[in-house]
């Protein structure tokens, strides 16, 4: 058995604890918030593997279907949620960050909308651990925000755009679509160089290779997930590219 500890937000019904967690490397606090689905069949098997001493994976917040809440590893340790990935030039992710697992048994479980009761408890969660760390909207992530190629969670039903009405994360009203993509898999030239800069201004780890490649695709595609989920190809059509810049002029005015 893991110690039990005080939860650090009045919101956790119960402490599950998980001796799966260090110390946070080079960042004294947190300072963004990953959010995942759990991605099993049942949240039991997902706990189960999150609080498993031969584990190797944790998070700090668990939150079941019906809002009830509960906290695995202390905020002020590392938890092993994000794998290899990087935002705005972080690369050691759970350094920095507090991670939250949701439970939906995910896009091999046919990803089921996310009961409401579940969502509001999100909200109340996140809002109250970015109000005590002083974290910013637009550092409240997607797993598939950080590692485009390897992850698709919290996926594309999770409702951002019922986050952001309640002032949580980061959103613009997604920019209509249009008939005909601007550019994509394949193309290269300037455009593309410049449309890798933005993803990477925004936060995206991405390189600026002026080609169309794979990794440009997967990180477009994780981008619609976040902020254009209406239609998911990886294909840089001009609703894709008008969200983004919407979403970085945003930046500049807070
Ligand atoms: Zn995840």
């Amino acid at each position: 058995m893991s110690e039990a500890f005080p939860p650090d937000s009045p919101l956790v019904a119960r402490v599950a604890p998980s001796p799966n967690f260090g110390e946070r490397r080079g960042y004294a606090r947190p300072d963004c918030i990953v959010l995942h689905y759990t991605g099993m069949p049942t949240a039991e098997s997902a706990l189960a593997l999150l609080t498993a001493p031969a584990g190797n994976v944790s998070c700090h917040y668990f939150i079941w279907e019906d809002g009830e809440i509960a906290q695995l590893v202390p905020e002020h340790k590392r938890a092993w949620h994000a794998g290899i990935g990087q935002w705005s030039g972080v690369r050691d992710v759970n350094s920095a960050s507090i991670g939250v697992e949701i439970v939906n048994p995910g896009h091999d479980g046919g990803l089921p909308a996310f009961p409401q009761a579940q969502i509001d408890a999100t909200i109340a969660l996140v809002r109250n651990i970015a109000a005590r760390w002083a974290i910013r909207p637009e550092r409240v992530l997607a797993h598939s925000d950080l590692a485009p190629a390897r992850k698709r969670d919290p996926g594309e039903r999770f409702p951002w755009n019922a986050l952001a009405r309640a002032g949580v994360g980061h959103w613009v009203e997604p920019a209509p679509i249009v008939d005909g993509p601007l550019f994509g898999p394949g193309q290269e030239g300037p455009p593309v160089r410049a449309l890798q800069a933005m993803l990477a201004l925004y936060g995206y780890g991405i390189e600026l290779t002026g080609v169309y490649d794979a990794p440009t695709r997967a990180v477009v595609a994780a981008f619609q997930r976040h902020f254009r989920p209406a239609r998911i190809d990886g294909e840089a059509d001009a609703s894709t590219v008008a969200t983004l810049r919407a979403l970085i002029d945003g930046l500049k005015k807070s």
